[in-house]
């Protein structure tokens, strides 16, 4: 039986790319690097969503803390972006893969023209088989870093709009947990996994806690709202932990892996 070719999103966060000392996780990003080699070479066309600017910049200026000041949150992310995708270029490099950067803003996504273009980019990129790294561009905008809102949060909703954008088959949400619980999993021991949810309701949100982790900025509020965005234009959505990036290959394969969002269209 051969396998169904997808056009893949994958979001890794910033939990997922760096340690506990806010250094690059090496191993990890080798690692899904790989896996996401090996998939391409299945056949299916892979776009990687990616975090961590900030944290892996403030780490390589020696910074004693998360920078506060929108000027250093900037800076560390032009400095972060440029060693996260040196990293990229090399561990890709490795299985003979091609890797470009897309740094987008909010007004590339609304404004029609540039989405056309945009859209034309991602697709000429994926014909050539290289795969396109996206991040907010974060040392011009600053929804993702400072919106109140955190539209973006950590790229989850970023994910969500390039998977709409580039009319994506999954969306695969890498977090530093299993999936979606009925209640905060870090708070609440019971907390029990959500394989499957058909329809994400008010009453689903409700089940999302705040801000996530020290390091991730989005929690599971972003995350639902990427599904949400996502399942509405009949994207399955599926979130799961990124600590072992193999379980891309249960995903692709159709495998049950953390929690999955049905896509539907009404
Ligand atoms: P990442 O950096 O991988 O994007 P975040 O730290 O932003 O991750 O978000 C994941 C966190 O969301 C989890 O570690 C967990 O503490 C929190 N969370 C809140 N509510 C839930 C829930 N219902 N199910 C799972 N995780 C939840």
């Amino acid at each position: 039986m051969s396998l169904k070719r997808e056009r893949i999103v994958i979001k890794v966060g910033t939990t997922t790319l760096t340690n506990e000392l806010g250094n690059s996780n090496l191993q990890r990003m080798e690692e899904l690097a790989r896996t996401i080699a090996d998939i391409q070479n299945m056949g299916h066309e892979v776009i990687l969503v990616s975090s961590g600017a900030i944290a892996v910049g403030a780490n390589k200026m020696r910074l004693k803390e998360k920078p506060k000041s929108m000027r250093m949150k900037q800076a560390a992310a032009a400095v972060g972006q440029c060693a996260n995708m040196f990293l990229y270029d090399k561990f890709f490099g490795y299985y003979d893969k091609t890797v470009a950067q897309i740094l987008l803003n909010a007004e590339d996504i609304t404004q029609e023209e540039k989405k056309e273009n945009l859209t034309n980019t991602f697709d000429a990129l994926l014909e050539h088989s290289v795969i396109p790294i996206v991040n907010e561009n974060d040392s011009v905008s600053y929804t993702e870093i400072e919106s109140e809102e955190k539209l973006f949060g950590d790229n989850d909703m970023l994910s969500a709009v390039v998977a709409v954008l580039c009319n994506a088959d999954k969306l695969i949400i890498l977090s530093d947990i299993d999936g979606f619980y009925n209640k905060d999993p870090r708070l609440y021991k019971d907390a029990v996994l959500i394989e499957c949810i058909d329809r994400i309701e008010d009453s689903t949100y409700e089940l999302a806690g705040g801000a996530g982790s020290r390091r991730g900025t989005g929690g599971m509020r972003t995350k639902l709202q990427a599904a949400d965005l996502a399942t509405t234009q009949g994207i399955d959505t599926i979130i799961a932990n990124g600590g072992n990036p193999a379980i891309l290959y249960e995903i692709v394969k159709g495998k049950q892996a953390g929690t999955k969002f049905m896509g539907h269209r009404d």
